[in-house]
C-alpha cells in the first residue's frame, strides 16, 4: 500500500545527462517505477544504451541528441513529449581550476552546462506543465561541493550554489501551480566523472571520503536514482524548496 506512492504509471520524465552515470540510473529507476521517460544528453551512443536498459526492463524510452545549452532544442525535446509530469535536470560537467587559473573561458562553459543548462530545463518544463495545467515536480542537480570550501574548484562550486538559489527562488514561485521544485547534493558518487581521472590523487581523494564517511564508503548512482525517485513521486507530495544531501553522512571531502 506504502509503495502506491511511489508508483509512477502514466506520468512521463524528461531527464538530462540520461546517458551516464546518476543521470542514467535515475531515468532506468523512473521507468521501472512505470513512467515514461524522455532521455537527453549530447552522447548520442550513451542515450541508445541507456534505451536499451529500459527497454530490457520493460519500460518505455525515447532518447533526444541535444546540448542542455541550447534552449530552443530544450524546447523542442520537451514539446515533443505528450504530457510532462516530472524534470530531472541532471546533466553536468567538472572542471578543475584554482581561482588565480581559473580562465573566462572555464567559467564561461562551466556555468552554461551546469547553470543554465538547468535553468533552461526547469524554464521549458515548467511553461508545458503550466500551460497544460499538469502539477509536477522539478528536481535539480546540485553537490555536496555547495556545502564546503573547495580549492581547485570555483567554477564547479559557484554553478552549483547558484542551482541551490534558483531551487529556492523557483520554489516559490511554482508552488501556486503545485509544481514542486528540489534540489539533490550528493556526496561522492562512483560515475565516470569521478573516476575518469584515473590518478593517485583521485584514488587518495576517494580513500580519503570512505574514511570520512560513517557508512564507510562512496555513493553509487542507484543511491541518487532513488533520491530522483522519491522527489518525482507523491511520497515527496508536501516537499518543495529543499535540498536532499545523500552524501554517506559527510560534505565534500575537500
Ligand atoms: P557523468 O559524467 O557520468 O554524467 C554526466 C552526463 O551529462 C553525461 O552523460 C554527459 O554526456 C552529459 N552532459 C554533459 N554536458 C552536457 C550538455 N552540454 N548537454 C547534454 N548533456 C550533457 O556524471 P555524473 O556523476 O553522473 O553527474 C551527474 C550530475 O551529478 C552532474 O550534474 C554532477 O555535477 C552531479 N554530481 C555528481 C557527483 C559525483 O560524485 N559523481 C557529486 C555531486 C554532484
Amino acid at each position: 500500500m506504502a509503495l502506491k506512492a511511489y508508483d509512477l504509471t502514466g506520468r512521463t520524465a524528461f531527464i538530462t545527462g540520461a546517458a551516464s552515470g546518476i543521470g542514467r540510473a535515475s531515468a532506468v529507476l523512473i521507468a521501472e517505477a512505470g513512467a515514461t521517460v524522455h532521455c537527453a544528453d549530447v552522447d548520442e551512443k550513451g542515450l541508445d544504451e541507456t534505451r536499451g536498459l529500459i527497454a530490457d526492463a520493460g519500460g518505455i524510452a525515447h532518447a533526444h541528441t541535444l546540448d542542455v545549452t541550447d534552449r530552443a532544442q530544450l524546447r523542442a525535446a520537451i514539446d515533443s513529449a505528450d504530457r510532462l509530469d516530472i524534470l530531472a535536470a541532471v546533466a553536468g560537467i567538472m572542471h578543475s581550476s584554482t581561482v588565480l587559473e581559473t580562465r573566462d573561458e572555464d567559467l564561461d562553459r562551466v556555468l552554461a552546462v551546469n547553470f543554465k543548462g538547468i535553468l533552461y530545463a526547469c524554464q521549458e518544463s515548467a511553461r508545458a506543465m503550466i500551460a497544460a495545467g499538469t502539477p509536477g515536480s522539478l528536481i535539480t542537480m546540485a553537490s555536496g561541493a555547495v556545502d564546503a570550501a573547495n580549492p581547485g574548484l570555483l567554477c564547479y562550486s559557484v554553478a552549483k550554489a547558484a542551482v541551490v538559489q534558483l531551487t529556492k527562488t523557483l520554489a516559490s514561485e511554482l508552488g501556486p501551480h503545485s509544481i514542486r521544485v528540489n534540489a539533490i547534493a550528493p556526496g561522492w558518487i562512483r560515475t565516470p566523472m569521478t573516476d575518469r581521472h584515473d590518478t593517485a590523487l583521485q584514488h587518495q581523494a576517494e580513500a580519503a571520503m570512505i574514511r570520512k564517511s560513517p557508512l564507510r564508503r562512496v555513493g553509487e548512482p542507484q543511491d541518487i536514482a532513488h533520491a530522483v525517485l522519491h522527489l518525482a513521486s507523491d511520497a515527496s507530495g508536501f516537499t518543495t524548496g529543499q535540498i536532499l544531501r545523500p552524501n554517506g553522512g559527510v560534505a565534500m571531502p575537500w
